[in-house]
C-alpha cells in the first residue's frame, strides 16, 4: 500500500511541475508576441510556425492587408 501511495504522490508532483512549466511558458510567450497587437487575441500556434514574426492574428492581418 505504501508503495502505491508513494508512486501516486510522485506522479502528482510530476504533473504539478509539468503544469507549472506550461503556465510559465505561456506567460513568457504572452509577454513577447503570442498575442495580436491589434485585438489582443492569441495568435494560433500554426500561424506562429508559418510566420514566427507575426504580430497580428489572422483576422487582423487580412483586414490590414485589405486596407493597403
Ligand atoms: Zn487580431
Amino acid at each position: 500500500m505504501v508503495d502505491i501511495a508513494d508512486a501516486a504522490q510522485i506522479n502528482e508532483q510530476k504533473e504539478r511541475d509539468a503544469a507549472l512549466a506550461r503556465f510559465h511558458h505561456t506567460k513568457q510567450y504572452g509577454k513577447s508576441c503570442e498575442f495580436c497587437i491589434k485585438c489582443g487575441d492569441p495568435i494560433s500556434i500554426n500561424r506562429k510556425i508559418a510566420m514566427p514574426n507575426a504580430t497580428k492574428c489572422m483576422q487582423c492581418q487580412v483586414e490590414f492587408e485589405g486596407n493597403i
